[in-house]
């Protein structure tokens, strides 16, 4: 197996994938057949192919450029995942669809598990929410141990075929990046922006809640930063809104056939909206359940950068710099047209019943998360550099979260709360790098650069370089 022919059945491979997540996302398919399309690609989930292209790359020339070295540790480290998928697939498929199909009991009535959480983000009586979440707990311990049995399975593998001591220095090494520096960073964030946050917290806590820092449970969290609370609506269907803001910006949905919104009504989709860039650039859905609540405009929002940024994706690009970078680098597109639902030039253009205090209350809602995944991140690397999950995780979980945020976080959910792979550090460098991004733009095109053909000319251009850079490294090479 040569490094050429990785790329090509990778390319394939990729596209199968994600084509089956989006049929089960979008509620075509109700039965994950991922191991299908692994048997019909052994090769690259093998470790011979790994060592390989280990081979391949030590036979690179002393004087090879550092982006061809990165691009074979991108294909390295690319099997290896694959190859893990695969040693924890019959458990991870066992997995989503128990967390598919679970039903939870709650006033007499059974709901989809899946459902609680928009219940609990529409419900003003706190007793209720209260209800929900408990309700879930029993089906919260079941993909706890289901999730660990995986990540315990993971990190044999890891030791074993890859010799990492750890799933910290696997992630480290596969992202070629510096976790434990970076949560010492995040250490720094918490405290510059405690100043602003803490009043800003307390003041929508006592409002909205009637309760203090630290009393605040998550399902009130969730509630809270829905912003159901505010009687803000939306002049249009969001779907429209978003199309209106990007045809002002010079960019027609309607003639662009690689990238498609599926806002089809069917009773087994997805709740939250999602992106598929099933292949990139020439397919990419947007896949939304339409809702008509404001909330949900700015997930839209998030997610259609993530369309833009794969579908104005060079297709010239190699696959390692079109397919195998850092997940951040989608993100910080994703954040930066998210945020332009809170700036109030397009609330004007296209909401009704939002004043100072509800933009005001977006910052805190802004803050809240970048806080939340900033304790993420410290509590992930602290978590993974040990494999004492269930003894350390609850402690160090509660504390680090709750301290960082004024939300008590709930211990049961320690380990749910995890995404694979650091996802914690990608999102906090891409909130970094969208700041800069956002100021960046306002400096250039005005404070409504999100109307502006010659913003969407610029950002295209970035878009363009796909998943090249991994997100700092971008920040470095455009504002040096
Ligand atoms: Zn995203």
């Amino acid at each position: 197996m040569t490094y050429e022919r990785v790329l090509q059945l990778y390319e394939r491979m990729q596209e199968e994938l994600n084509r089956e997540h989006y049929l089960l996302g979008a509620g075509l398919k109700e039965k994950p057949e991922y191991d299908r399309i692994f048997e019909r690609y052994p090769e690259l989930a093998d470790m011979k192919t790994a060592t390989a292209i280990i081979r391949e790359k030590m036979d690179l020339h002393e004087d090879a450029p550092d982006e061809v070295v990165e691009a074979y540790d991108r294909v390295i480290f690319t099997i290896l995942e694959l190859y893990l998928s695969l040693k924890t697939l019959a458990e991870s498929q066992k997995m989503e669809m128990y967390e598919m199909s679970a039903e939870v009991e709650a006033e007499g009535k059974r709901v989809p598990y899946r459902m609680v959480p928009l219940l609990i983000q529409k419900e003003s009586k706190r007793d209720k929410r209260r209800l929900y979440y408990d309700a879930t707990l029993p089906v919260v311990e079941k993909l706890t141990s289901m999730k660990l049995e995986i990540y315990r399975k993971a990190l044999m593998v890891v030791r074993k075929d890859f010799g990492y001591p750890n799933l910290y220095e696997y992630h480290n090494a596969r992202k070629m990046d510096d976790f434990s520096a970076y949560a010492g960073r995040m250490k720094d964030f918490l405290k510059e922006t405690e100043e602003e946050y803490r009043p800003l917290a307390e003041e929508f806590f006592g409002e909205i809640l009637g309760l203090r820092w630290g009393e605040v449970e998550p399902y009130d969290s969730s509630y809270l930063v829905s912003g159901s609370a505010f009687d803000v609506s939306l002049k249009l269907p969001d779907v429209d809104a978003l199309r209106e803001t990007l045809r002002r910006g010079g960019i027609d949905l309607d003639s662009m056939p690689n990238l498609r919104i599926d806002d089809e009504v069917r009773p087994k989709k997805s709740p939250r909206a999602f992106c598929v860039p099933i292949k990139i650039p020439d397919e990419v859905v947007v896949v939304v359940k339409p809702s008509g609540a404001f909330s949900d405009v700015s997930t839209l929002f998030h997610e259609m950068g993530h369309g833009l940024h794969f579908a104005f994706t060079d297709r010239n690009l190699s696959v390692p710099h079109r397919l195998m970078g850092r997940v951040g680098t989608s993100e910080i597109y994703s954040f930066n047209m998210q945020y332009v639902t809170d700036q109030p030039l397009w609330l004007d253009a296209f909401a009704v019943g939002w004043d100072d205090r509800f933009v005001k209350f977006r910052r805190f809602v802004y803050l809240y998360y970048r806080r939340r995944y900033a304790a993420k991140v410290i509590y992930e690397v602290e978590l993974f550099k040990g494999d004492d999950w269930e003894r350390v995780g609850p402690d160090l979980y509660e504390r680090i979260l709750t301290d960082a945020t004024g939300v008590h976080h709930n211990r049961e959910r320690y380990f749910l709360d995890i995404d694979w792979g650091f996802y914690s550090v990608d999102y906090s460098q891409a909130w970094e790098v969208e700041a800069a991004l956002r100021e960046f733009l306002k400096g250039e095109f005005g404070e409504d650069w999100f109307f502006k053909p010659e913003a969407y000319e610029y950002l295209k251009g970035l878009w363009s370089l796909g998943m090249k850079y991994a997100p700092l490294k971008l920040a470095s090479k455009l504002w040096g």
